[in-house]
């Protein structure tokens, strides 16, 4: 086979919020794609009208938007492929219907969901098949003369898929190897319906891989029971050439490892298993997202990007650019991947560490406005860097920072009884004549002024930062006293402590 241009696809059906191991789906996929110069694909598979939820595939694109994740072509991104949302490719699905009746690789079946509901019941694990289809009502089994009036008289029927029996189905996956499936466990599964005059899922996404010319289909595990019956579509159109090749990840699992990772999961441990929230229109349920829950989309997607895979040494930490350097498809894990939801809390507190102040400054700057604090952006700036290594999420600053930007009104009560001593008022008042006296209010400089008087009159260093901190801060927390003294600056400083002192003596 010539070597073909990697071709990959990202192909959800919008059938509500995206789950998070959709998110990891696509990641792969860009990242497999970046890898070989080739292109990601933004397909919606939306045959299934029943399922169909307003609202879900703008959902979808916002959320790759926010995740920083570009998609080469597809809906909303345009492509010479198109077009991508298979609703809208209705009169290509039926000529490939026709060629597999035409070919007898697909017959009509006229059966009744109530007939078949009645065989069900009839035979235990009834299955369509080869062993079955003859007591069926097909144009397999009925007179070709019935077949066509039938038809004629327009009563409605499906096209199901002829499985040869007796065969071994190999699906050739990357990351599972060779998997064999015996074809008498297949049945003649549906690929099209009269009634809507759509395809099912399985033909729409076997044209569609063609038409589009995807090289690689990298999708969720739960995917990998189709594959045998793809397989042999594939081979039924005459395309086995050029079949993509599989790669099928692990499942994402509850934290404890025992199950699948479920939206309730979430909601009982408090985590979103959602890249943004999504307010469900039919019931109005509100569900959390990433976003919205102070995650930055560089951590979320270094936290899924482990879940399935490794770079096999212990680095951690990665930027898209060095996943698409360091990713092997071939080197995810068979074994589901524990959601780890704690490490996701740990990637935002890296990811937080690494950008610059000024970034994080300007998330926090929102927060301090909806907290009516509007301030000047380089003491967001200086706060931010003074405090942000304490926290996993920049929200997190807001009660951590308030004092920085608002005085203390109240003195917490357990500090008091512990750090407020006898004589903590009359030092306070000496500690703000020595800081009023002083041109240079730089931290340097008062670091050495008041060390040097500690040390004169023999006071004691901790006392006195105690009972300063609570001055300025109205508890025990916060960094560095200078730090905090220099951006309260003198005035502001010298009113605090003089507060304090009035309040707490
Ligand atoms: N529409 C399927 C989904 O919702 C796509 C499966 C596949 O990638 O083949 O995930």
């Amino acid at each position: 086979m010539s070597e073909r241009r990697v071709r990959v696809r990202f192909a959800p059906s919008p059938t509500g919020a995206l789950h998070i191991g959709g998110v990891r789906t696509a990641l792969y996929n860009y990242l497999f794609a970046r890898q070989h110069g080739g292109d990601l694909i933004f397909r919606i598979e939306d045959t299934d009208s029943g399922r169909f939820v307003p609202g879900a595939e703008e959902y979808i694109i916002e959320s790759f938007r926010w995740l920083g994740i570009p998609f080469d072509e597809g809906v909303s991104f345009g492509g010479d492929h198109g077009p991508y949302r298979q609703s809208e490719r209705r009169d290509i699905y039926k000529k490939y219907v026709q060629q597999l009746l035409d070919a007898g690789k697909a017959y009509i079946a006229f059966d009744t969901p109530e007939e078949l509901d009645a065989k069900r019941n009839e035979v235990k694990n009834f299955q369509y098949d080869a062993s079955t289809r003859g007591s069926m009502r097909n144009s397999l089994s009925l007179p070709e003369e019935e077949v066509k009036r039938l038809l004629a008289d327009g009563v409605q029927y499906v096209v199901r898929f002829k499985i040869e029996p007796d065969e071994d189905v190999h699906v050739d996956d990357l990351i599972r190897g060779d998997v064999v499936i015996h074809s008498s466990v297949l049945d003649d599964k549906v690929l099209y319906k009269s009634a809507d005059e759509l395809p099912t899922y399985h033909l729409a996404n076997i044209v569609d891989d063609h038409l589009m010319e995807v090289t690689h289909v990298i999708r969720g595990e739960e995917w990998l029971p189709s594959a045998p019956l793809h397989v042999l579509l594939y081979r039924a159109f005459g395309w086995a050439d050029t079949m993509p090749r599989f790669a099928h990840l692990p499942l994402l699992l509850k934290p404890d490892g025992k199950g699948k990772l479920s939206k309730r999961d979430g909601d009982r441990l408090g985590f979103p298993v959602f890249p943004l929230e999504w307010h469900d229109p039919k019931t109005g349920e509100i569900s959390s997202g990433y976003r919205e829950s102070g995650y930055l989309p560089e951590a979320v997607l270094n936290f899924l990007a482990l879940l399935g895979w490794n770079p096999g040494t212990d680095q951690e930490i990665m930027s898209l650019e060095e996943m698409v350097k360091l990713f092997d498809i071939t080197k995810c894990s068979k074994a589901g991947a524990k959601f780890d939801y704690v490490k996701g809390t740990w990637f935002n507190h890296e990811y937080i560490l690494q950008k610059s102040d000024e970034e994080i400054a300007r998330h926090f700057d929102v927060i301090l406005k909806e907290n009516g604090f509007d301030e000047p952006m380089e003491r967001v700036i200086t706060v931010v860097g003074l405090m942000k290594s304490r926290v996993n999420f920049v929200k997190e600053l807001m009660p951590l920072c308030r004092f920085f930007f608002e005085a203390p009104t109240v003195y917490d009560e357990k500090t008091v009884k512990k750090r407020w001593k006898e004589d903590s008022a009359e030092q306070m008042a000496r500690l703000a004549d020595l800081l009023e006296g002083l041109d240079d209010f730089s931290l340097e400089h008062q670091e050495t002024v008041v060390t040097r008087w500690i040390e004169d009159n023999g006071l004691h260093l901790g006392n006195i930062m105690n009972a300063w901190r609570l001055t300025l801060v109205g508890e025990g927390k916060g960094p560095h006293m200078f730090d905090i003294s220099a951006f309260l600056g003198k005035d502001e400083t010298l009113r605090r402590m003089r507060r304090a002192i009035e309040i707490l003596k």
